[in-house]
């Protein structure tokens, strides 16, 4: 039952991805893990985004054999599986070649944190990883090494894209959502001139507020 509500909710949570103008065509991928049976529900390989239904939804155990699913899962799933094994704690995964990340991730570049609400969801840059090659859990392994010691729930990767991880699926596309409201604003800032930093001190101070007493 548990993991029939999860089906739904990765297959809803998927039409946020071109909704918010992350992914063209069949691109980018949403999991998410059940936290009782550790089972990992993930987006079938090459369907478009439209034709996606709980039903279509693979789903493999954290060593990405299937369990079940009339599709084959997306060409991404070791690596998730990988970062689901090295991190207890992810309970979504969200890949993306968002435009403006992307474009950091090909000049190899991390978004510096030059703005409060990159403070607030990021309390920090947002690191990039090197270049991994697609199919294997080479991907995933890079993302846990580049993530460890950072604040940061998203990091872009070198010639490729976002990889964004939250406690459940819906935090994963927010932090994706985010990472690529923040890539914009930033690159715009570098068409202006330097921006200016941001202190250690006063990022702190901001994500230690919004993780702490904003909202309800
Ligand atoms: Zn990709």
């Amino acid at each position: 039952m548990k993991l029939q509500a999860l089906r739904e909710e990765v297959a809803s949570l998927h039409q946020e991805l071109p909704r918010n103008g992350l992914v063209a065509w069949t691109s980018g991928n949403l999991s998410g893990r059940d936290a009782d049976s550790g089972l990992v529900v993930i987006k079938p390989s090459g369907l478009k985004y439209g034709e996606l239904t709980p039903e279509s939804m693979v789903i493999v155990d954290q060593d990405a054999k299937l369990v079940e699913g009339e599709y084959k899962p997306s060409s991404d799933t070791a690596s998730h599986c990988y970062i689901y094994r090295q991190m207890p704690e992810v309970g979504g995964i969200v890949h993306t070649h968002s435009p403006y990340a992307t474009a950091w991730a090909a000049v190899g570049k991390e978004i510096p944190c030059f703005l409060t609400a990159m403070a607030d969801e990021f309390g920090g840059p947002i690191p990039c990883g090197g270049f991994a090659p697609i199919g294997g859990e080479e991907i995933g392994r890079e993302v846990v090494r580049t993530l460890e010691g950072q604040t940061s729930p998203a990091v872009v990767m070198q010639n490729h894209g976002v990889f964004a991880v939250g406690k459940s699926p819906e935090e994963a596309i927010k932090a994706a959502i985010m990472c690529e409201d923040v890539a914009r604003t930033s690159f715009l800032a570098t068409q202006l001139g330097t921006p200016v930093p941001l202190s250690d001190k006063d990022i702190a101070r901001l994500h230690k507020r919004y993780t702490t007493e904003y909202g309800q």
